[in-house]
């Protein structure tokens, strides 16, 4: 072991006292552990949920992440204040049944379902819990420090309605902001064109997508704020001369409860939809920590990975 390394030092230290204090074997209890060398609150949680199933909190990165989207948190997340405020949500969470299987899942969560930049939000099981999720505004949390200044992203899209009055959505790739998620088709508009050319631009996008003419008609404008970004959305109504090709789309009622559709707020409004309901509560229901099944049409058109489809610009 390498003299200068703290952590191994403090590992050797650790066990020495566990030698003399309690015959080699390795306190249970949060407090306990604390008093060991080189074990902070993490690690102590750690060892006393995952080793011995005690009922500790523990709040690494992934599981500071889940929480900060789950109840929204706007504060910065590496700030003292906040620390306290994710220890004690972490700690009220905790059931006293099983809460080693409740903190390896909310870890696993925040390392697979809930990543920094690629949430899979429509995979996630506490979706509809999901405070930040609900309100548009995954990319917002965590907060850390001073926010950056806002970029404007101008977009094209078709507000497309069929015959029977239903809307089109596409799926975005799984990857990337919003993946997986429905919106109506969008392209990054070009720079300078004029009315008439985004008209005849937008049409051949939609031609390229789904093999057919479509008539575009009236405009409107939808603004909508990220966290670093402002869309600017030119919404234009559009309707198709001819059946549409392409996977990885859908047909919308508007009418119909929607609710269980993963349509991200700037879309229900590029497509003159209702707001997402209210988030429900702002304690997670624990049944919520169970697997949630995604509806069959939602699940099928998630596996089909094969097409590609263009709906969201890179930024
Ligand atoms: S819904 Fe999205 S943001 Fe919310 S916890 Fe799940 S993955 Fe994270």
């Amino acid at each position: 072991m390498c003299s200068r390394c703290g952590r191994g030092w403090a590992i050797t230290a650790a066990r020495g006292s566990c030698t003399r204090r309690r015959g080699g074997a390795l306190p249970a209890d949060v407090g306990e552990l604390q008093t060991l060398p080189g074990i902070g609150p993490y690690t102590a949680g750690a060892i006393a949920s995952l080793a011995f199933d005690r009922p500790a909190p523990l709040l690494d990165g992934n599981v500071a992440r889940v929480l900060s989207r789950l109840f929204a948190i706007e504060g910065d997340v590496r700030a003292p204040r906040t620390r306290r405020r994710l220890w004690r949500l972490a700690g009220e969470l905790l059931p006293r049944a099983k809460p080693r299987a409740f903190n390896e899942g909310l870890m696993e969560l925040g390392a697979l379902i809930c990543r920094p930049a690629t949430p899979l939000c429509p995979r996630c099981p506490l979706r509809k819990s999901c405070r930040a999720f609900a309100e548009d505004r995954v990319g917002d949390f965590p907060r850390r420090g001073k926010a950056a200044a806002s970029k404007t992203v101008a977009l094209l899209a078709a507000v497309v309605r069929d015959a029977r009055g239903r809307l089109l959505v596409v799926q975005n790739p799984r990857e990337g902001l919003f993946g997986g998620m429905w919106t109506a088709p969008e392209f990054a508009a070009p720079r300078r064109l004029t009315a008439a050319q985004k008209k005849e631009w937008l049409a051949e996008q939609l031609r390229a997508q789904f093999g057919a003419d479509f008539l575009v008609g009236r405009r409107r404008t939808v603004r909508h704020d990220l966290s670093h970004r402002r869309l600017v959305v030119e919404a234009y109504d559009c309707s198709p001369a001819a059946k549409l090709r392409g996977r990885r789309r859908r047909w919308l009622d508007p009418n119909a409860d929607l609710s269980d559709v993963a349509l991200p707020a700037y879309a229900r409004k590029i497509l003159g939809l209702p707001r997402h309901r209210a988030f429900r509560s702002a304690v997670v229901d624990k049944k919520a920590t169970k697997c949630a099944k995604l509806d069959p049409a939602e699940e099928k058109s998630l596996a089909e990975e094969s097409v590609e489809v263009e709906t969201w610009p890179v930024y």
